[in-house]
């Protein structure tokens, strides 16, 4: 359904800032692939029509930070009551050795339908578990599970040098690679699936998985360098907690970003998964070198790490985007409830921080200054931005035709609702997705992909849990 035309929507966000955030009209008209008009629109001979009455559009979500491997870990009783040191320990660093190819290739696609359904169009994926002689290539496997539901997909080569186990006889699954090794095998990745185009289906990006913990800082140096020579974006985890600055000031004497700057990591081509725990000179410096952020508030509450200054950094100037993380941290790894999260984390952040007159502040001040049309940007827009895809995120002539339509008129959760606009992020909990387009290709109807079984894929998801924990036993 390449060429058609979506009529009578009762609302468009455009994932644009200021008033161009709604769209003026209802309708959009898409031929191969991207839209080329928007407004009130009449159909033309042969065009194929998409009711979008009773309906909202969307730009499809760009989701910036994901661990796909994690969609079989979630709830795992070890890790469920810790924070983020004892919970990488206690779940991910316990489990992850122990699964399959067949585990990490179900549990990619159980993460990318979870996300299509609820209206995602882009996942980058900071894929991290790599070894020596490791048997199986996990990231051809994601390019093929998300090639295959069709959605866009950003591999975030992760891993390092150092290994985060204790011990000197690490298992095999547990050891590090080589730097060489490391860089050889991003430019394999790179010669094989990368697309630097503006409306890229497969990129590759640059992703040690945290400075302080995988890599020397000279390695972290040379893996920038090395990416930037090869056209890539940089992307690794950075002061999820309180835990990275006491790790960076004894170790280095200075503060995380402080860290980043010297060895290469800060501009407009780097983004962080959390920046949760940042001093006012580390905000300053992240936006005045554009460097941004994959906010991830759901993980960041599940393990207790606290509330990202989200609007405080995007004051600075540093884009905003925002990441599901992984499923093993987040047992709700969709782009809706994670957007609904931001809106009401970063109201409640500003409000927390709030003092009352009497006190000498400045009262409730700006304390609700977060908009939904603010979270729908950087859940879209914003995440175009630090991947780099200039063509997706937003709903404009000329750009991808990555649409995500949700119904407002079959469930109650909307009904009373003032503005319809607003609906799916302000009400929360599962939207009722219509369609989702990639690329103007239909890969959800009606809250269905065709093709996929999903109660055969919640028996294999059963079987897998029981055998993985057989396994581990
Ligand atoms: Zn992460």
């Amino acid at each position: 359904m390449s060429d058609m035309l979506i009529r009578h929507a009762s609302a468009v966000l455009t994932g644009l800032s200021g008033t161009a955030a709604r769209a003026e009209g209802s309708d959009l008209r898409v031929r191969k692939g991207r839209i080329v008009e928007m407004g009130s629109l009449r159909p033309e001979p042969g065009e194929q029509q998409v009711d979008a009455s009773g309906c909202v559009v969307y730009p499809a979500w760009v989701n910036t930070h994901h661990h796909l491997f994690q969609s079989l870990l979630k709830g795992d009783p070890a890790g469920l009551n810790a924070t983020l040191s004892p919970w990488l320990l206690a779940t991910p660093m316990r489990l992850r050795p122990r699964m399959s190819e067949h585990d990490f290739r179900l549990a990619a696609r159980i993460g990318l339908v979870e996300l299509a359904l609820s209206g995602c169009g882009t996942v980058a994926d900071h894929n991290y578990h790599y070894f020596p002689g490791m048997p199986y290539d996990s990231s051809a496997i994601l390019f093929e599970e998300a090639a295959r539901l069709g959605l866009r997909f950003v591999l975030c080569r992760g891993g390092g040098t150092l290994a985060r186990q204790p011990g000197d006889e690490l298992p095999p699954a547990a050891r590090p690679e080589t730097l060489d090794a490391f860089l050889q095998d991003v430019g394999r990745l790179v010669r094989e699936f990368h697309d630097p185009a503006a409306d890229s289906m497969q990129r590759v990006v640059m992703a040690p998985t945290t400075p302080p913990h995988s890599m020397r800082p000279e390695e972290m140096r040379e893996a920038a360098r090395v990416g930037r020579a090869l056209g890539l974006r940089l992307h690794s985890h950075l002061s999820e907690t309180v835990h990275y600055q006491d790790t960076v000031q004894r170790q280095h004497g200075l503060r995380p970003v402080e860290l980043c700057e010297r060895i290469g990591w800060l501009g407009p081509d780097v983004w962080f998964a959390h920046l949760v725990k940042l001093d006012p000179e580390e905000i300053a410096l992240l936006g005045r070198t554009g460097t941004g952020i994959a906010h991830c508030p759901q993980s960041n509450g599940r393990l207790g790490s606290g509330i990202a200054p989200v609007r405080a950094l995007e004051a600075a100037g540093s884009p905003v985007s925002i990441g599901v993380d992984g499923a093993a941290s987040n047992e709700a790894a969709d782009m809706i409830s994670e957007i609904h999260a931001a809106w009401l984390m970063a109201r409640a952040r500003d409000g927390q921080d709030a003092v009352a007159q009497v006190r000498g502040g400045a009262g409730e001040g700006d304390s609700a200054a977060t908009t939904v049309e603010d979270v729908v940007r950087w859940g879209t827009a914003g995440g175009a931005r630090v991947l780099g895809l200039g063509a997706v995120g937003t709903l404009a002539p000329g750009q991808a035709a990555d649409i995500a339509i949700y119904g407002l008129d079959r469930d109650p959760r909307y009904f009373g609702l003032h503005d319809p606009a607003i609906a799916p992020v302000a009400s929360g909990g599962r939207a009722d997705l219509r369609h989702l387009f990639v690329a103007g290709r239909e890969i959800v109807r009606d809250g269905a992909m065709p093709g996929m079984d999903l109660i055969e894929l919640g028996r294999q998801s059963r079987d897998a849990v029981r055998a993985l924990l057989q396994r581990n036993a």
